[in-house]
């Protein structure tokens, strides 16, 4: 067994009791040892004279013990020891609880440095539970690791520090390939696990961390791509594209430049001889749902069944009519939800496996065993950011290899859709259909309710629909406006005269599809809803929305919401209130008053929240980063990428001796985070 894979407690100093805590901080191995990195550095470099203190700094003082240490023991658990530290013009108080050992080390009459936060008490300096150095120790920075109870700061220090020495002993090689190094301006690894947590100056820890930050983002990389070139399996699935023109002669519109790119995206997959894997992603209204239907189309008109999921079963039935109002006759399109009685279900899977079903429309309940295809060709995944990688490969596993397409409303600034969809193939929607009216937005705190009820009749009046998104169903819910309760007020109050829906998450199936079928016909005139609305719905004559608690929401969530509106030919509006306070609060919501162009906001709402919040990384399955920020590091990202590409290119499935290390990482990397294996 190699060094980096022996386990942790064999380290020395470790042993079996503290090998259980390093566990719980994730550290199994040698290797996991050395890549536990620290937060951050205490400076023992600079040490600041006593007189030059200010109170609640953190600083590092130099000084002589000046007395013995005296305390003890003062109840069961509890010890405090006390001594005074003298710079030679000024004092120190020191007070230290609980540690016997720290107290027992420090001797009357010798010098160390102490770090810690002071404060100025009846005129004098105190500093309590100092971390404590001997001033001629070669340790000018001192790594903060996370840490877990039982095991200390010092103890876990040294503990890595063995690990680092026998991996420098035992582990030499680097695996970024050295002209990739050169390239790149990039230390060798061993300088980088060392500096990064013994670092001797700040710029050597720099130079440490860009290095590290760089394998991350390289492995990471190198692994969507092996994962691209694994998804790219060959699949006996023949299609004839020509038949495509039917479809596009029967569209009520022209499509526009982007759609049209995006259809011949998957005709051209269709035909290499390899299963498609497909991400289109476009803005709301951008018109995915047309591009889907023309891959179907091509599909079924081969012989082959397709399939759509949506996220919601609101959505499928929707797609479901959709589909099968564009295809009129010519294709037979199959609802499968949850909602389905018993009976209209297995009728529904007959349909699926003696294939009169040719398009197959539901939720995840199309994941299920007992649904069966007589030949399956393309999966559809609509809204994908809802489902998880392992669900989307799950669909795909159900057919004869199928060509797979994933349509996603989340912009995303592109480079971290490469991150998040690297094992996909990327058509950009990035044009709305013409004559699309921008959505006026505006922020208003609730005094305005009044003008905004009155904005809300001005619309009904005019025979218009509207929606009023709240965040919570019940009022259980703290003090935000709920769904339930509002919808009652509006309509025994405001909007008696008119008739006001609710929707909401909790109700039942049957009674949500009532209730978006009597929206969408024009029997409801107010619909008080919560997100459930977020995605998918189309009703052209809604052209008002007004959010309760906008703060409440992300942005791209408010984003999509606002989608729901402006999809027909009126000036439609959105109109947000929020009583939140505070500058980040404001700047969020007015950064969607400023522009309907989601891939803007995403930008805006990556910048303002990071990126953890923003996708969700776990869900997608993907591997959680160590040291990389995928917001601050976007040039590394880029550089690692074109490295990255170059490897593969040269080594498509990292076979080559010199790229043991590299595949070696990977296959760690996507392992450990429980991801498809990557072998
Ligand atoms: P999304 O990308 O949000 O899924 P949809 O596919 O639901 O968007 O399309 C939104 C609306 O735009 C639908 O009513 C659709 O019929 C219409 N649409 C799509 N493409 C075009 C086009 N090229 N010209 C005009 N209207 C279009
Ligand atoms: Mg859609």
């Amino acid at each position: 067994m190699r060094t980096r894979d022996m386990d942790v407690q064999y380290i020395k100093g470790v042993g079996e009791k503290r090998a259980v805590l390093l566990r719980k901080l994730g550290i199994c191995s040698v290797w996991d040892a050395v890549h536990y990195y620290p937060r951050a550095y205490l400076d023992f470099s600079v040490c600041t004279p006593i007189a030059a203190l200010q109170p609640g700094d953190t600083a590092c003082v130099r000084g002589v013990v000046g007395c013995p240490v005296s305390g003890g023991m003062i109840r069961q658990g509890m010890s405090i020891y006390k001594t005074v530290v003298t710079d030679g013009d000024d004092v120190l108080h020191l007070t230290i609880f609980n540690n016997k050992f720290l107290a027992q080390r420090l001797q009357e009459g010798e010098t160390y440095l102490f770090y810690g936060k002071v404060t100025k008490q009846y005129g004098s300096w105190e500093m309590t539970n100092p971390l404590v150095e001997d001033p001629d120790g070669n340790v000018p920075f001192h790594p903060v690791y996370p840490l877990t109870a039982g095991l200390g700061a010092r103890q876990l220090s040294q503990i890595i520090h063995q690990a680092l020495l026998l991996w420098t002993r035992d582990e030499p090689d680097d695996l970024i390939p050295p002209d990739i190094r050169r390239r790149y301006q990039l230390a060798h690894a061993l300088f980088a696990l060392k500096n990064i947590h013994e670092p001797d100056t700040m710029h050597d820890m720099e130079v440490a961390r860009r290095r590290l930050i760089f394998e991350e983002l390289f492995v990471l990389q190198c692994g969507m791509a092996l994962l691209r070139r694994r998804n790219r399996t060959k699949t006996r699935i023949r299609v004839q594209t020509h038949s495509v023109q039917d479809f596009l002669a029967t569209l009520p519109f022209q499509p526009t430049g982007a759609q049209t790119r995006a259809i011949n995206d998957c005709l051209r997959d269709f035909t290499t001889g390899d299963a498609m894997n497909r991400l289109v992603q476009g803005d709301v209204g951008s018109g995915k749902t047309v591009v889907a239907a023309a891959a179907l189309w091509v599909m079924a008109k081969s012989g082959y069944q397709g399939a759509m999921m949506a996220p919601t079963e609101i959505l499928a039935k929707q797609h479901a009519q959709t589909l099968q109002t564009l295809f009129g006759d010519a294709l037979q399109v199959t609802l499968l939800t949850g909602g389905l009685t018993a009976k209209q279900k297995r009728i529904a899977k007959q349909h699926i496996a003696d294939g009169t079903a040719q398009i197959v429309v539901g939720t995840h309940a199309l994941l299920t065993e007992d649904v069966q295809f007589s030949a399956l060709g393309l999966v559809v995944t609509d809204e994908q950011h809802r489902f998880g990688v392992r669900q989307r490969s799950t669909l795909g596993e159900k057919g004869d290899t199928p060509h797979v397409l994933v349509m996603s409303a989340t912009p995303i600034p592109r480079t971290l859709s490469l991150i998040i969809y690297g094992d996909l193939d990327v058509s950009v929607i990035d044009e709305l259909p013409k004559g699309r009216q921008t959505i006026s937005t505006y922020c208003v705190d609730s005094s305005y309710h009044a003008r905004v009820y009155a904005f809300v009749r001005k619309h009904l009046d005019a025979g218009r629909q509207a929606y009023i998104v709240c965040p919570a169903v019940e009022e259980t819910e703290g003090d935000l406006l709920s769904a339930v309760g509002y919808a009652k007020e509006l309509s025994e109050r405001e909007f008696s005269d008119y008739r006001v829906g609710l929707l909401h998450g909790k109700m039942k199936p049957k009674e949500k599809q009532q209730v978006m079928a009597d929206f969408a016909a024009g029997d409801i005139q107010l619909l008080v809803a919560t997100t459930v609305i977020e995605v998918g719905i189309d009703v052209p004559n809604a052209v008002l929305m007004v959010i309760e608690n906008a703060e409440r929401f992300g942005l791209s969530q408010l984003h999509q919401l606002r989608g729901r509106v402006g999809r027909g030919r009126e000036k439609s509006y959105c109109v947000l209130v929020s009583d939140a306070q505070g500058e980040a609060a404001t700047q969020r919501l007015e950064a969607l008053c400023k522009t309907n162009d989601g891939f803007k906001i995403a930008d805006a709402d990556l910048r303002l929240r990071g990126p953890g919040d923003f996708f969700g990384a776990r869900q997608h399955g993907l591997p959680q980063l160590q040291i990389a920020d995928l917001l601050q590091d976007m040039e590394t990202l880029q550089q690692a990428r074109e490295a990255s590409q170059q490897v593969i290119a040269a080594d498509p499935h990292l076979q080559k001796e010199e790229h043991k290390e590299l595949k070696d990482a990977v296959v760690r990397l996507f392992q450990k985070n429980g991801t498809a294996a990557l072998n």
